[in-house]
């Protein structure tokens, strides 16, 4: 007699957590959806937003990267690929701020989690949060992003349909 009443009463609060739940889910068909027909219409992001990286270079187009590797050591996912070279040639004609430039710099970002350690581990504010979120790839490969690519992020992301919050 005792088993079958508490059978009953499993029933009886298997019913209530339903009924609870789909009260939720019913509460919310009737309220203002907030999906964003994105890109037609833009998306607003926080200037904090981490999104795909950018590599900057200075007021005259050099790039300020000058492969210390600290961004890389400071990578808790392993994501990023440094090749350090030297280019002896005169500021106005090499490509980085200093001789020692990164000839090859990589990001995998079929490893990053974007935390942001690597920005703030750089002291020459050279690799950078951009606010791209159009990461999806169909090829595992190109997640990995080169030089070239981060170069041109902070370009590219202009092409996107995002605004930038003021307020906060
Ligand atoms: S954001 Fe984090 S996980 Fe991604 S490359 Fe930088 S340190 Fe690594
Ligand atoms: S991005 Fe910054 S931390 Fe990383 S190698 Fe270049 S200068 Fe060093």
């Amino acid at each position: 007699m005792s088993s079958i009443l508490s059978e009953i009463l499993e029933a009886a609060k298997t019913v209530r957590a339903i009924a609870q739940g789909m009260a939720v889910t019913l509460s919310y068909i009737p309220k203002q959806k907030l999906t964003r027909q994105y890109p037609d219409v833009p998306v607003e992001l926080y200037p904090r937003f981490r999104g795909e990286h950018y590599l900057a270079r200075d007021e005259n187009g050099k790039e300020r990267c000058v492969a210390c590797f600290l961004c890389a050591a400071a990578c808790p996912a392993d994501a990023i690929y440094i090749e350090a070279d030297e280019d002896l040639r005169p500021y106005e004609e090499r490509p980085g701020v200093e001789p020692r430039y990164a000839r090859v710099y990589n990001i995998d970002y079929g490893r990053c989690i974007l935390c942001g350690y690597c920005v703030e581990a750089c002291p020459k504010d050279a690799i950078k949060h951009g606010h791209n979120f159009e990461m999806a790839v169909t090829n595992f490969a190109d997640l990995v992003k080169d030089k070239q690519y981060l170069l041109s992020n902070l370009e590219r992301e202009k092409t996107r349909n995002l605004t930038i919050r003021s307020d906060a």
